[in-house]
């Protein structure tokens, strides 16, 4: 899985942090060894408790609030998904929580770190920019996501509490970015049901769903077969993509079930829907790319041509222009192409 061409399209810089970073730049952490330390974070993310889970992002969030920080932070993340075998991300992360700096010098460190990972690796990482629902800051980063799409910022996010906070609330700034032709994706349908999704489209615009999983609330199986609702025709036949992240759906988002086999991810992909394959937050999921591939192929039987399809789509769902998602497309499949033929089977 690891010499595969991948697309990373829903992965948090603040989630994926390297535990050495975390030991050596915290000023207090709460163990003295990385094995130490990767016990504690996972303990947290199986807690089953969002309050402890939220503990492993102060640990983090405490780090990057330096431009030194967030630029070497950004720069192994570039190596590290590199050596994953990714191709192309887009790294998605919250300036204002980076608040002992101002948000354009916290944003010019990240992009700094992540052209130096990219002149050392050859791959591409661009960012989104994510406003926090609870904050009050959504409409001057959209502003700023806005100032800096000439540069490697090529889409909007809202993340933070779903329930409670509808991207309708937004719906000014969100206007505002549809008005410039600003992409947006919105996390909805990871914490939250339907209505979520259905304000994350209509009042969000989004072309793109951050989960969006619980879109299967919309979905029965009938004698074997998936049938849709409204909802979920308009998301599956406009091909929205899902970007779904398995384990981490899983430690979030107490709908999924109690396995991994419960993930709605290959009931999703029968039914039609643009599922892609994601992270989310490395660190705190104890997880990479290549591992979530693997966990679904044990899960639910995926072949390499499945994979495949599952890239290729994340590729037609990147936030890149036409010309650069073909190339990538092209990548991929002779990526695939390559490991077929070194299996003896052939993925068309
Ligand atoms: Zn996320």
């Amino acid at each position: 899985m690891k010499d595969l061409a991948k697309v990373s399209l829903h992965d948090h810089l603040d989630g994926s942090l390297r535990l050495t970073t975390v030991l050596e730049l915290s000023a207090a952490p709460p163990a003295d060894t990385v094995d130490g330390l990767r016990a504690w974070i996972n303990e947290r993310s199986l807690s089953g408790d969002l309050v402890e889970y939220l503990r492993s992002f102060s640990l983090t969030g405490a780090v990057l609030q330096t431009a030194e920080n967030l630029e070497r932070v950004a720069h192994e993340y570039v190596l590290d998904l590199a050596a994953d075998g990714v191709v192309y991300a887009e790294v998605r992360w919250a300036p204002e929580l980076s608040h002992s700096l101002p948000v354009a010098a916290a944003v010019e460190a990240v992009s700094s770190g992540l052209r130096r990972g990219e002149r050392e690796t050859g791959i591409t990482v661009r960012q989104i920019l994510i406003g926090m629902r609870q904050g009050h800051r959504v409409a001057e980063i959209a502003d700023l996501a806005l100032a800096l799409r000439e540069t490697d910022v090529v889409a909007f996010d809202l993340a933070g509490p779903e329930a409670g906070y509808p991207p309708s609330l937004f719906a000014p700034t969100l206007d505002k970015l549809q008005g410039e032709w600003m992409p947006v994706t919105i996390h909805a349908g990871e914490a939250d049901g339907l209505a979520s999704i259905a304000s994350a489209l209509a009042d969000g615009h989004a072309l793109r769903l951050g989960h969006g999983v619980r879109i299967v609330d919309d979905v029965r199986v009938v004698d074997g077969e998936p049938v849709l609702g409204r909802l979920a025709q308009w998301v599956r036949d406009r091909e929205i993509v899902l970007e779904a992240s398995p384990t981490s759906n899983f430690h979030t988002a107490a709908f999924v079930g109690e396995r991994f086999s419960d993930h709605p991810f290959a009931l999703l992909d029968r039914a039609g829907f643009a599922v892609t394959v994601n992270t989310d937050n490395r660190l705190m999921s104890d997880t990479t790319l290549s591992a979530e591939l693997e966990k679904l192929s044990a899960a639910f039987g995926f072949t390499l041509a499945d994979h495949e399809r599952f890239q290729l789509t994340a590729a037609a769902g990147a936030f890149l222009p036409e010309p650069q998602k073909r190339q990538l497309a092209q990548k991929i499949r002779a990526s695939f192409a390559a490991a077929g033929l070194a299996s003896g089977h052939v993925p068309h």
